[in-house]
């Protein structure tokens, strides 16, 4: 069955809603994008020849802020899926209530096959094709799946030429000599720590958990570095190729080397192969899925005999899978949440090339854990109070915080 994204953003929308006593009015709007962009982009390829691609931004939700969110580089990125992580990203910042709305963007490009310059060219085209709706007031980007730094150096560059705009907070996810922040590669990893570490304590997880990762990027590499480094145990992981076990733990300094000379996670010493349907129903206490949606749906939901999970990854569970891991008790700690710690850093990072200030990394994280610890907090509160799941808790305590802002 195939799973549209945007359908399973709306349908969660509708069973959160279903507790609270949201205007109907305020419901038709939250329920659609402000705006949608989509451009072709030319690109010359190294070989002379000239390839067109699509690019997508989708700008949910300005009420607390500029839209807000990354642009993701992949080949089955569709407007459908751009909408999705628009609409979440909205609600998202709304749940760490920071001061900023939802978007998204993406093209749809398979990045293994271009040539550095193939992408440079790209990235750029995007910016000049979008230049008229961004701006640190008006649409801030950052990266997202396969977009890095370096692209969002490219595009702050590109979006400087064009605007004059030179305080480089139009984007955020830059290098630290471009004006990025300290602490923001590891944020999402780190946030999704931060947020497990409080909800571990209600749910009785014990101090030293064992922990199934989805995905070894930017965010499922960051977090099995520091779930690691506070004592839990990463015994499964992988990547678009392979998955990987080792049972009494993965060493994920030494991985993290193997894959980056290898360019793979196979055949890491000590470890055997798996498949990617086998990680997602390994016996553990937490599985985090951090590689892309609809990953565990009521086809698998089933089987899954982790104790909790924390979706790291934007929409990794479909509605009906849901319903499944409700009814078998397993906590979900959901995206808006538990990866909440990126937006939040990328706001950091906004906000100090606005002011021209420059923060250390420890007085980040700092201000990183407060935010975290105190909104998982309300989001288990309001679970409690209303007898639902975390899901449902997270949307009600966002959709209240934006429709005020909305004047409903
Ligand atoms: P990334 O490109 O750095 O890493 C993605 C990882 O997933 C890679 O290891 C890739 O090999 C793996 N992968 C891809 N397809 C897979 C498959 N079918 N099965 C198993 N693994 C697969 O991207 P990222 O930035 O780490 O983003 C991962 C997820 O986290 C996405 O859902 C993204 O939207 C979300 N997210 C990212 C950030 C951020 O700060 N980068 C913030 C919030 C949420």
């Amino acid at each position: 069955m195939q799973h549209n994204p945007f359908e399973n953003a709306l349908e969660q929308l509708k069973r959160a809603a279903s507790l609270g006593n949201f205007p109907e009015a305020f419901m038709s709007r939250i329920s659609r994008p402000e705006r949608e962009v989509m451009i072709s982009i030319p690109v010359v390829m190294d070989d002379g020849s000239t390839a067109v691609y699509e690019g997508y931004r989708v700008e949910h939700n300005n009420a607390r802020g500029p839209y807000k969110g990354g642009i993701r580089y992949h080949q089955d990125t569709d407007i459908n899926e751009v909408r999705a992580l628009a609409f979440w990203m909205a609600l998202k910042c709304a749940v760490v209530d920071i001061p900023m709305g939802g978007g998204k963007g993406g093209i749809t490009v398979d990045p293994k096959k271009l040539s550095k310059s193939e992408l440079e060219k790209l990235s750029r085209g995007w910016v000049r094709g979008m230049a008229d709706i961004l701006g640190p007031k008006k649409d801030v980007p950052a990266p997202d799946v396969n977009t890095t730094p370096e692209i969002m150096a490219w595009m702050t560059d590109e979006f400087a030429k064009i605007s004059g705009d030179t305080t480089g907070a139009t984007f955020t996810g830059k290098p630290l000599d471009k004006g990025g922040s300290e602490g923001r590669g590891a944020a999402t990893g780190l946030g999704g720590f931060y947020v497990f570490d409080v909800l571990r304590k209600h749910y009785n997880l014990p101090e030293s958990s064992t922990v199934v990762i989805q995905g070894f990027g930017n965010v499922g590499g960051h977090a099995a570095e520091i779930f690691t480094a506070h004592g839990h145990k990463v015994i499964a992981t992988s990547d678009s190729k392979h998955a990987i076990i080792k049972e009494d733990g993965l060493d994920i300094a030494a991985l993290a080397a193997y894959k980056k000379e290898n360019g793979k996670l196979e055949g890491f010493p000590g470890s055997r192969t798996i498949t990617n349907a086998e990680l997602l129903e390994l016996a553990c206490d937490v599985l985090i899925p951090a590689a892309l949606e609809n990953q565990i749906t009521e086809s698998n939901a089933g089987n899954v005999k982790a104790k909790l999970i924390l979706e790291l990854a934007n929409g990794p569970l479909t509605p009906e899978a849901d319903e499944i891991l409700l009814t078998k008790g397993i906590p979900v700690v959901p995206d808006i949440l538990a990866n909440s710690g990126g937006v939040t850093v990328s706001t950091f990072e906004w906000e100090q090339n606005l002011k021209g200030e420059r923060w250390t990394e420890a007085d980040v994280n700092t201000k990183l854990q407060k935010i975290l610890d105190e909104q998982s907090n309300v989001i288990y509160t309001k679970a409690t109070d209303l007898k639902t799941d975390l899901r449902r808790a997270a949307f009600i305590v966002a959709l209240e915080r934006i429709q005020k802002a909305m004047g409903y």
